[in-house]
């Protein structure tokens, strides 16, 4: 049943969100067994938010977008009173007093909230390995040798598996929607920087996070962009946009916009299959192409996103010091050596070579010569979007440049080689530019992905033209 038609059995009260949720959950403790997908499951938060639900029902005055629809969370996104951790042993304890702005729209609009999905620790990584100190790691839908990549591995995972309606709210920094969306066989959904409110989001890097979708449709991920977009007093960088219904654009032809492959993108580096499944898929489907390059993004998104990224990590992370929020530990000694001790015990390894790289790329004396020089580069990489999207409505290139890896194989990858794989998602996210990536097929029993880039608050486009792909 597609998940527009289980909102409307709700309205009709031809399904007991009572009952559903139940199942749902039930589901979900048993997969999150063998997987791994939630840091915690909600069950009576769920199960009071379904019975209220099912009241208004009968009572005749329930409505909502998303009525009875079960929606996971990325746990770095918090729910009022239920543990939130951004996947991380420093903020063990932690129940927020207060719902995220984008759970409490869903909230609003009818939604039954079943839990936190894993992620790496922060957010920091593609492969959802990173997880915190005393997390579980959880393992691909389709071969649990395999990761669901980064860093909403949970979100991905259960995405993919669960056989219930539902849709997850995801965060991404550099990728971390449409990379687990890629290994996980899903659809995700990047939006602008700006669009959706990150109030109540534990931050990453200020100037990238965004929270998005991730579903097993395109048409769910545009219903939930529905809810959450829209200006939020809350947060003084989301935007005043216009309202849009990007349901709409399911309904328009995806083949009248200027499509564009990124050339390089397509080539050394990138696993064969991929390419070849993009293009044949083009072909296929009769959609003509240009090919455009993008040099300056290609050589120096890396390298600039990296650089920013972990340089706000580090200020952002400064606040867990075990006095505020989460982990405390014996109270001895003075503040830095209680600082020291409280970091060193729960942050993980990845969270503690960012904050040391990141504070040595803001440190006076050096601080122009990598942050600024970054900054100055992210200009030019905006620009050069900009130049591609003065001619074209939607870009291309494969979401990652390779199937699924191992556990065993991501264990031989250098922290250079980690950051490397994130080369066609952190352009992108660099620029604020919404982005989605698709399912297009299996290839060696793993799912292959495209990624589509489109203008600044040009998402509506993104969805016309996946579509083509979901028919
Ligand atoms: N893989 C990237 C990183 O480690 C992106 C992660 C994210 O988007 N949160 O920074």
């Amino acid at each position: 049943m597609r998940t527009l038609e289980f909102i409307e059995q709700v309205k009709k009260g031809k399904i007991s969100v009572e009952e559903n949720t139940k199942k749902v959950l039930e589901e979900a403790e048993k997969i999150n067994s063998e997987y791994f997908y939630f840091n915690s499951i909600s069950k009576e938060l769920a199960i009071q938010q379904a019975r209220e639900i099912d009241k208004k029902i009968k009572a005749g005055k329930a409505k909502g977008m998303l009525l009875g629809l079960p929606v996971s969370v990325k746990d770095c996104i918090v729910v009022k009173n239920v543990e939130s951790t951004a996947g991380s042993k420093i903020l063990k304890g932690y129940f927020p007093t207060f719902n995220s702005t984008v759970v409490q729209r869903c909230i609003d609009e009818g939604a039954v909230i079943i839990g936190k999905t894993a992620q790496d620790e922060f957010g920091f990584g593609s492969f959802s390995i990173n997880v915190g100190v005393g997390f579980k790691t959880p393992l691909n839908p389709f071969d649990k040798k395999r990761v669901t990549g980064g860093s909403s591995g949970g979100s991905g995972g259960y995405s993919q598996k669960t056989k219930f309606n539902q849709i997850s709210l995801a965060e991404s920094t550099g990728g971390s929607i449409v990379c687990p969306a890629a290994f996980c066989g899903v659809a995700g959904l990047c939006p602008t920087y700006g669009l959706v409110s990150r109030w109540g989001m534990m931050d990453y890097a200020n100037s990238l996070d965004k929270i998005g979708p991730m579903a097993k449709t395109v048409e769910d991920c545009a219903l939930m962009l529905n809810v959450i977009a829209g200006r939020d007093e809350k947060d003084s960088t989301s935007v005043d946009s216009k309202k849009e219904d990007y349901l709409s654009y399911l309904k328009k032809d995806g083949k009248k916009l200027k499509v564009a492959l990124i050339k390089e993108t397509f080539g050394e580096g990138t696993d064969e299959v991929i390419s070849k499944k993009i293009k044949d898929r083009l072909v296929s489907l009769n959609i003509s192409y240009d090919e455009i390059e993008l040099p300056l993004n290609y050589k120096y998104s890396i390298a600039a996103y990296y650089l920013m990224s972990t340089t706000e990590a580090s200020t952002n992370l400064a606040k867990y010091c075990g006095m505020r929020y989460g982990a405390h530990e014996k109270l001895e000694g003075g503040f830095n050596e209680y600082f020291s001790k409280v970091r060193s015990l729960n942050f993980g390894q990845e969270a503690k070579r960012r904050i040391i790289l990141g504070t040595f790329a803001r440190m006076s004396g050096f601080r122009d010569a990598y942050y600024m020089r970054a900054v100055k580069v992210r200009t030019k990489l905006i620009e050069e979007y900009k130049k591609a999207f003065s001619k074209y409505d939607i870009l291309i290139c494969p979401t990652m440049p390779i199937l699924a890896p191992t556990f065993d194989e991501t264990k031989k990858l250098t922290p250079l080689q980690n950051y490397i794989i994130d080369i066609m998602t952190v352009g992108p996210n660099l620029a604020g530019l919404p982005h989605l990536s698709i399912n297009i097929g299996m290839e060696k029993g793993l799912p292959v992905a495209m990624m589509m880039i489109s203008d600044h608050f040009q998402e509506g486009k993104l969805i016309q033209f996946s579509k083509e792909f979901e028919k």
